[in-house]
């Protein structure tokens, strides 16, 4: 694999003419640039979608399902109303429609608005929702960095 690790390809960042390992999208000048956004736990969404996020009220408490482009800051906003420590569970990529979508699917346990009581079957798309979300983000580093950080050593 030695000749493998010497290929180099041009840097894939707009207007950089750098060389890297053929492997890497970037160059190591603009993989850190990059890198900041796939680290990042709900980058901005592309154009046309957002995320749809399940927030938590106090441990074992009652969901809310709702979209927004940054749920964290959602969740710090509407913390300044809430007795309970809220936070995001996890949070999915996808149609705005999602949301209103999952409201229909799960009407039989809402509470008022976007909240709704932590049942199984909501709890179960949570886990698997969280899979998901532990997969995108390995995903995004993989390609910020390139694979040769991951196969190497
Ligand atoms: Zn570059």
């Amino acid at each position: 694999m030695q000749e493998f690790a010497q290929l180099t390809a041009f840097c894939g960042a707009e207007g950089c003419e750098n060389v890297t390992h053929v492997s890497a999208l970037y160059c190591v000048g603009c993989r850190e640039k990059y890198l900041e956004k796939a680290l990042a736990r709900f980058p901005e969404p592309p154009k046309g979608k957002t995320w749809i996020y399940f927030m938590r009220s106090g441990e074992d408490g009652p969901i809310k399902i709702g979209q927004s482009i940054d749920p964290t800051e959602r969740a710090v906003y509407l913390q300044t109303g809430s007795a309970e420590k809220l936070w995001i569970e996890t949070a999915m990529l996808g149609a705005p429609e999602i949301e209103g979508r999952l409201h229909a699917r799960f009407i039989k346990h809402r509470i008022r608005g976007e909240w709704f009581k932590p049942a199984p079957d909501i709890q179960a798309l949570i886990v698997w929702a969280k899979k998901a979300e532990k997969e995108a983000r390995r995903k995004r580093l993989e390609i910020a960095m390139g694979s040769d950080i991951f196969d190497s050593k």
